[in-house]
């Protein structure tokens, strides 16, 4: 996907419209020309057009809706943060692998909250809270927050909030190219911007309706020069033929990219790509003709929280992967932080 995300369907909660947002988003959907409707609950969003389940989970990926978040209380996000910020949850992206499948179920649909206010004065008392430690907040936990900032500006005004809290910091993660707007934001380096990277082959058969590699390579340069501190989830990491000079040439391709300046703070996750029964059986539905390896006699089997066990590559393959990837980024990025391998 190139040009930023356009929902075809938009719903209205009616309490959307009290807020400035609100009707901002109505006027600009109307100017758009697209279809508005009005729902009392997104659990009413059902009668979505599409003739069965295949059609009808596009149309919802394709739909946005405008509502107010009414718990406040946030989840927790450890380790790489001590809370989830919900401005958003769903996503336009067509990830084979997304765990959006499992936890979103049958609303899959996209919703952005308008009561962005409330919500951060709510971030402000669990900073309050925490003091004099700082407190960090992930806001992609529950959607791809980047894909849909176009349209609500939501993670601009967050950005400029915590760039002006003391012991507030955001960190969230895209796979999402459309970051111009973000660009000129007053982050005061209170944000740490995460691109997810892959090799090309994964993103090409794997990530439909997300942004190619190298305009997601070109975005965190952009990042970068804007003087973002910066992180890399390299995720899924996935075995295929030629993965070795995939990966590497994705590494050759970030050095090519990234100014001298912003490698001192970097950072890498990485993640090899792992899935459950449950998982593989919304795949299989969502996505049938998926080249997707899913084969759990191939995979060795880590118990997971929850009592469900998560099938991961076999400790020599996991061996290779981790050794490789670890290699490549020294190589090309010497200062980088190394966060994790799992
Ligand atoms: Fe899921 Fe992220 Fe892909 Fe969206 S971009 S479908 S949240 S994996």
């Amino acid at each position: 996907m190139n040009g930023p995300f356009v929902p075809k369907l938009v719903y209205f909660e009616p309490q959307a419209l009290d807020y400035p947002l609100g009707r901002e988003l109505k006027e600009k959907f109307e100017q758009m020309g697209i279809e508005i409707r009005y729902t009392t609950s997104h659990n009413q969003v059902r009668d979505l057009p599409g003739e069965n389940d295949f059609q009808k989970y596009r149309m919802a990926k394709s739909t946005l809706v405008v509502g107010v978040r009414k718990t406040l209380k946030f989840d927790t996000s450890k380790p790489s943060a001590e809370y989830a910020i919900p401005f958003a949850t769903g996503c336009m992206g067509h990830c084979h692998y997304c765990y959006l499948q499992t936890t979103m179920g049958s609303k899959p649909y996209v919703r952005t909250y308008v009561n962005v206010e409330e919500i951060l004065e709510a971030a402000d008392r669990y900073i309050a809270e925490r003091a004099p430690e700082i407190t960090r907040f992930e806001a992609a936990c529950t959607s791809d927050i980047v894909g849909l900032d176009h349209l609500t500006h939501t993670l601009k005004r967050a950005i400029e909030h915590f760039g002006k809290t003391e012991l507030g910091r955001l960190r969230f993660v895209t796979k999402f190219h459309h970051v111009d707007h973000l660009l000129d934001a007053e982050h005061n380096g209170h944000t740490r911007f995460r691109f997810s990277i892959n090799a090309d082959y994964v993103i090409k058969n794997f990530e439909p309706g997300t942004s190619p590699l190298a305009e997601r390579i070109k975005a965190a340069g952009k990042v970068a020069r804007a003087g973002y501190p910066l992180g890399f989830i390299v995720a899924p990491i996935y075995l295929y033929d030629g993965w070795e000079e995939g990966y590497r040439h994705m590494f050759e391709r970030l050095d090519a990219e990234l100014p001298m300046d912003a490698r001192a703070d970097v950072t890498f996750e990485f993640i090899q790509h792992r899935f459950t029964k449950p998982a593989k059986k919304v795949i299989l539905k969502n996505y049938p003709k998926t080249k997707l390896e899913l084969d759990e006699s191939a995979r060795r089997v880590k118990w997971g929280k929850y009592g469900i066990h998560k099938y991961i590559y076999q400790k020599d393959q996991e061996e290779e992967l981790k050794q490789r990837l670890e290699e490549y980024m020294r190589e090309f990025f010497p200062h980088a932080k190394y966060e994790y391998f799992t």
